[in-house]
């Protein structure tokens, strides 16, 4: 694996990798109707590595259709039967997990070991859903003794999934699996940049034994698949993740015929740190938060806000941890991998150059880079950007890439401040051994999950969703099995 050349021999050879060139429509790989193809790039090389399939309308509507038809059946399948086809699929993604990861791994760019963690993550999420399928219990009402009321939970009907390229198979699970296991169909759409795990997503819980039609996949780009998609009439409830301006312009199409809708959208997550934290683990636990997956998560901790008095002595030991980073390929499992693409090395590097000229101090990398081994793929440097003021873009806007920016806070009030300071509010790290202050920051920061003394803490049976900008409802736990259900209400007098 040290030589990239080789590296599609490996996958093709070792591991039996096969990709997908079709849609996945009612249970079987379809030829697009446009009989065109477009290619998926490997970030780590910078070159295409597979052609797929590139979808339009007539796509859209065919996989919807059948997601219609699909649902009568589902429906009426009994949940505890749909939590053994849940369970299956989980069993068979864990079978299956090396092929996933590798594929993962050369679509986004990601370092292996953080592929194989979305993907044993996809099982768990389908294995925790399997189990929750007939625990869907409704209320009674205490109405007068003539009476009983009651409610119960429906599948809100065929759903859309809009996937972005960050966390392909993650997203894919965590939008598949409640959506089946509350008896809604689905026809999904993952990023045009990362389009396979999805695919194989939907072959597994075909060969699990989800019912041809019941889990649909179209590829293919935002504008000729996704946009037709969340405006079909035949789709019931939308789930969209990506960013705030996609997101509001899938809001304007689910408006237009009063569709449901879940947006996951973008965050600018703080970092907060007190004076009396654990010194080392919070600085390993500040980088992971920013250069895992090279800081594309949308819930990555891109704002360091930290008390004055730790200031000087935590920024140079984690410029220090950020240069010893090692980057590469993702399958020889670098510290970090590259980005997603040249338009987001691009981007990210504009925002470092435009910093620069605004004086701003480096503390480690700010520029773009390569794969040191081959002098290719889109990578940047770990980067940590000093001193910068509230109103700042490098503060105000979602870089997408490993880029930290710092902020002295002078007491707990302006932490607070200054944790509060955007437009967004997705997730917020708080690392301090004050339990009173720990909490109290819970309490007062704007944002839909709050990690303390670990970031990225907590599993599948977390709710997680955005405040402000960064969207509404929630995906994971049973909040997100709620979202694709509607109450239905039963009064009946039987005096
Ligand atoms: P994006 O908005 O460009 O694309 C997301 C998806 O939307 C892609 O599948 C794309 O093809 C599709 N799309 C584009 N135009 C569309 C249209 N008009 N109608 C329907 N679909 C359309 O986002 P991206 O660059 O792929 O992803 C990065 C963004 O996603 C970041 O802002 C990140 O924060 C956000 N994100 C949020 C979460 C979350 O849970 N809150 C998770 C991951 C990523």
């Amino acid at each position: 694996l040290t030589k990239p050349d080789s590296l599609l021999a490996y996958i093709n050879d070792a591991t039996g990798l096969r990709l997908p060139d079709g849609h996945f429509i009612d249970g079987g790989f379809r030829a697009p109707r446009s009989g065109r193809s477009m290619q998926s790039e490997d970030p780590g090389r910078g070159e295409a590595f597979a052609d797929f399939a590139r979808g339009n309308a007539d796509d859209v509507a065919e996989a919807v259709e059948n997601s219609r038809k699909a649902f009568a059946l589902w429906r009426r399948t009994p949940p505890a039967e749909r939590g053994r086809i849940l369970a299956r699929t989980a069993e068979l993604i864990r079978r299956n997990s090396e092929r996933l990861a590798i594929t993962e791994c050369l679509d986004s760019g990601k370092p292996i070991s953080e592929a194989r963690g979305d993907v044993s993550g996809a099982a768990r999420t389908f294995e925790y859903y399997a189990g929750a399928c007939d625990k869907l219990e409704g209320s009674t009402f205490p109405l007068p003794s003539d009476y009983v009321g009651y409610s119960q939970f429906e599948p809100v009907g065929v759903t859309a999934h809009i996937i972005p390229w960050n966390f392909p198979i993650s997203t894919a699970a965590r939008g598949m699996a409640p959506a089946l296991a509350a008896g809604c169909t689905v026809v999904a759409k993952p990023a045009e940049q990362t389009p396979f795990t999805a695919l194989l997503l939907a072959e597994l819980l075909f060969e699990a034994g989800l019912p041809a039609g019941v889990c649909n996949v179209v590829t293919g780009t935002g504008i000729e698949v996704g946009a037709p998609l969340v405006s079909n009439t035949g789709i019931d409830h939308v789930t969209f993740t990506g960013s705030v301006t996609t997101g509001a312009s899938v809001m304007r199409a689910c408006a237009e015929n009063v569709t449901r809708s879940v947006m996951e959208l973008g965050g600018k997550s703080p970092v907060v740190v007190l004076d009396d934290c654990d010194f080392d683990g919070t600085v390993t636990n500040v980088a992971g938060a920013i250069f895992e997956h090279a800081g594309q998560i949308c819930s990555a901790g891109s704002r360091l806000v930290i008390e004055a008095g730790i200031h000087d002595r935590f920024v140079e030991a984690l410029g220090r941890k950020a240069k010893a980073i090692s980057l590469g390929h993702g399958l020889r499992s670098p510290d970090m991998g590259p980005v997603n693409s040249a338009m987001q090395q691009e981007k990210i590097a504009g925002f470092l150059d435009r910093a620069r000229e605004r004086g701003a101090e480096f503390i480690s990398g700010g520029k773009a880079s390569s794969d040191p081994e081959t002098g290719k793929g889109y990578f940047i440097e770990p980067t940590i950007v000093a001193n910068r003021p509230a109103e700042d873009e490098l503060v105000q806007e979602e870089i997408f890439g490993p880029v930290l920016t710092v902020q002295k806070a002078d007491n707990y009030e302006h932490a607070l401040q200054l944790a509060n300071c955007t437009r967004f509010g997705l997730v917020a790290g708080v690392f301090t051994g004050n339990f009173t202050r720990a909490h109290q920051l819970a309490r007062d920061i704007d944002a839909g999950q709050v990690y303390i003394n670990e970031y990225f803490a907590g599993g599948i049976e977390v709710p997680f969703g955005g405040n402000k900008q960064s969207g509404f409802g929630r995906e994971k736990g049973l909040e997100g099995l709620k979202s694709y259900c509607k109450v239905k209400s039963i009064a009946a007098r039987i005096g």
